[in-house]
């Protein structure tokens, strides 16, 4: 058999026929759609899936059997049924109108084959294995692997994806003269768990030249870095706590404006309690492109890490999150405790605990009633997490008794409980 020749379709607005509307096409319409293709769907059935997509009006559907005209104006035609006679008189069409035809039921009568895909950014890799799909999978799964271990020299880092075209990779490089142009990504890096990062957010820092880390992202995360990356600890800087977020956004800037791709790692999201608002803005003050990606929160995730799901069918259909850093009587607090007091859902409180006492007080005091369950979380998702479960009235003297330390999450309301077998 001769070799395939590898190419890579550009879609966008271009016909794409699909026959079939089961497993098969189920798989493969999503990466057409996001190629931009115009999509049309001959099958008398759908999945559900691919009825979504229908619903949604991102494919239109010809709810019967297939007949060869569908083809007329088509760019590429994906025969995705089992019966290979049906598939035939596809493929057959497709010949007689030089249109490649990908076959599911039989790869050696295809015109076309699909590659087993990755993407990493702006790279797609697609993989042909001959003729067999398992080979294509597993050399798939290797670069995979490679690509999110930030082993690959040729990385285009973001700054010169969308910065200066082509710019290039290292920081303070020129071209043609004018300098690099740097970007900041802020990255969520998730509660403590490395492997709770996102997929971006652990692809912008296999691509970062500095990283600028705060006190509670997960180390392991920091220790995969390559060794020429310049780490900031940020949980380090003197100062109080407003000049040294001042001294944060300094940093940010000035690498930036040299040139530098700067990944700003946050615990859970940025936008959480973590200050990441004030850093986009110094960012967008200065004329740095800033990107965030969403992280995992603690206030969700360490709950869920202890057993406790924030929502529960029947039990409680709001959760509300806040910050107990400040005490309620206190003049700068923005939290109205009792009115959160009337609330009979979930409370989730972050920065807690040196306040707890007189925060459940409050809370007691305006209507919660003390025997509302309680959970606190230390911790959450690494392998120190230490948790205890309680009662409103009891949780503030049960942390002292436990020694319980922050970083830790006081969950309250009925879900504490529910999964309790
Ligand atoms: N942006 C972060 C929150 C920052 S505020 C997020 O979205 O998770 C810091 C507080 O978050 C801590 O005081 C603690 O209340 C909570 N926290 C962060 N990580 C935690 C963890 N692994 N377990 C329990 N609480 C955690």
């Amino acid at each position: 058999m001769s070799n395939p020749y590898p190419l890579g379709l550009r879609l966008a607005g271009l016909r794409v026929v699909v026959v079939g509307g089961g497993a098969v096409a189920t798989r493969r319409v999503p990466a057409l759609l996001d190629a931009g293709a115009d999509v049309l769907l001959v099958s008398p059935e759908l999945t559900p899936a691919l009825r979504a997509h229908v619903d949604a009006g991102r494919l239109r559907w010809e709810p019967r059997r297939f007949a060869p005209g569908d083809l007329d104006g088509a760019w590429l035609v994906q025969a995705a049924v089992d019966d290979p006679a049906a598939a035939a008189v596809v493929s057959d069409a497709a010949a007689e109108r030089r249109i490649f035809c990908v076959r599911a039921d039989d790869r050696a009568a295809a015109t076309a084959w699909t590659p087993a895909v990755t993407r990493h950014g702006p790279v797609t890799v697609a993989v042909l294995g001959g003729g067999d799909p398992r080979r294509a999978m597993s050399v798939r799964d290797a670069v995979r692997a490679l690509l999110s271990a930030g082993q690959h020299p040729g990385a285009t880092p973001p700054a010169a994806q969308e910065g200066a075209g082509g710019a290039p990779r290292r920081s303070g490089a020129v071209e043609g003269g004018g300098p690099a142009a740097g970007r900041v990504a802020l990255v969520g890096a998730g509660p403590g768990d490395p492997e709770l990062i996102t997929v971006k957010g652990w692809r912008l820092l296999t691509e970062a030249d500095v990283v600028v880390a705060d006190r509670l992202v997960p180390g392991l995360l920091l220790d995969e870095l390559r060794p020429d990356v310049e780490l900031v600890d940020a949980s380090k800087i003197p100062y109080g706590p407003s000049r040294a977020q001042e001294e944060i956004n300094r940093i940010l800037v000035d690498r930036a404006l040299a040139g530098a791709f700067v990944v700003r790692l946050k615990g859970g999201d940025p936008y959480v309690f973590g200050r990441g608002g004030e850093e986009l803005l110094a960012c967008a003050a200065a004329g740095v492109p800033v990107t965030v990606v969403p992280g995992v929160t603690s206030s969700i995730a360490a709950p869920a890490a202890a057993g406790v799901p924030v929502t529960h069918r029947a039990v409680a259909h709001d959760f509300t999150v806040v910050s107990g850093h400040l005490a309620p009587d206190s003049p700068a607090s923005l939290v109205r405790w009792e009115a959160l007091a009337g609330l009979r859902g979930t409370l989730v409180i972050l920065m807690g605990l040196k306040n707890l006492a007189a925060i459940t007080e409050t809370l007691i005091a305006h209507g919660r009633p003390a025997g509302t369950p309680a959970a606190v979380v230390q911790e959450g998702t690494t392998g120190g997490q230490r948790s205890l479960r309680s009662t409103l009235g009891a949780v503030a003297a049960d942390v002292l008794a436990a020694g319980l330390r922050p970083p830790a999450v006081v969950v309250v309301g009925d879900v504490v409980g529910t999964l309790d077998g």
